[in-house]
């Protein structure tokens, strides 16, 4: 903690600060920064992680949403000339125009409470993306992580696997943070496809037709995909319409979506 500037952690901005050196020495040797390359960070905080990416050589960007942080940020890296703080929410921050044509690594302990809609933001702007490196809810990284057939894989394991390649690289206990968070946490690595395994011809469907089987995932996609397509369109594209939802890997929900998107109505 800072001597110079005492900080409250405040629960409605995800806060939990790292403080384990060990943690956070073995969270940027995973990132590895370089000289030349342009790292984002999401929610520096009070800079466990800022002061090390930065000393990597390579050009920081940082979003932070708590006003009450900026001082502190400003007095420890403003004079760097390879930092640059954005007061914002990442949430509507614009990846895509940041990157001006240039590819950017994001990284970041996320606040936990928005770290899912944060996630399918970025995923918005992946192309402009070469990876990314987070601190989540370790039950949010097996998640993310998971295979076809168990209770973890759905819709977040679908969509962010579509887009991106994926490891849980390493879990961290509750004791590494300031203050301890209720649950253990893990960090992951996701890499954008450069070439996407299977294409959907309109990724909206694709979001639809796997947020349709998943709502009920008890149920056969013979009825939670009633009203977009019959058993037989099903059927048609090598799918058992008797299933249920986690038993489809990635390749079957893109074959629906794909049926989905011929069908003139639904477009
Ligand atoms: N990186 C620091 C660390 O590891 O100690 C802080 C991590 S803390 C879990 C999450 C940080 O994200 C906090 O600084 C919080 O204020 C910030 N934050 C919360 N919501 C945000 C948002 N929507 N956009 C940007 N930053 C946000």
């Amino acid at each position: 903690m800072n001597e110079l500037y005492q900080h409250k952690a405040r629960k409605r901005f995800g806060q939990n600060f790292l403080h384990d050196a060990g943690v956070i020495h073995r969270i940027l040797r995973a990132i590895n920064g370089k000289a030349g390359e342009r790292l984002l960070e999401i929610g520096p905080g009070q800079g466990a992680l800022t002061e090390g990416l930065l000393s990597s050589g390579a050009t920081l960007d940082v979003v932070e949403l708590d006003q009450d942080l900026i001082p502190l940020l400003k007095l420890k890296f403003g004079l760097n000339p390879q930092f640059t703080l954005h007061q914002g929410d990442a949430l509507k921050f614009n990846f895509a125009e940041l990157a001006n044509g240039d590819k950017l690594r994001v990284v970041g302990n996320l606040p936990y409470n928005i770290s899912t809609p944060l996630i399918f933001h970025l995923l918005e702007h992946a192309d402009v993306i070469s990876d990314m490196h987070f601190m989540l809810q370790k039950e949010v990284v097996e998640r993310l992580a998971a295979e076809p057939g168990g209770g973890d894989w759905g819709r977040l394991s679908i969509m962010v696997q579509y887009h991106c390649r994926v490891e849980h690289l390493f879990n961290v206990g509750p004791g590494a943070f300031n203050p301890p968070p209720k649950v253990d946490s893990a960090i992951v690595r996701l890499v954008p496809h450069t070439e996407r395994p299977y294409t959907a011809k309109n990724p909206k469907l694709l979001e639809r037709v796997v947020r349709e089987a998943f709502n009920q995932r008890r149920k056969t996609l013979r009825n939670t995909l009633k009203s977009l397509m019959s058993s037989d369109a099903i059927e048609a594209v090598g799918v058992e319409p008797g299933l249920r939802p986690e038993q489809l890997d990635i390749a079957a929900f893109v074959r629906l979506a794909n049926a989905l998107a011929d069908q003139p109505q639904s477009n």
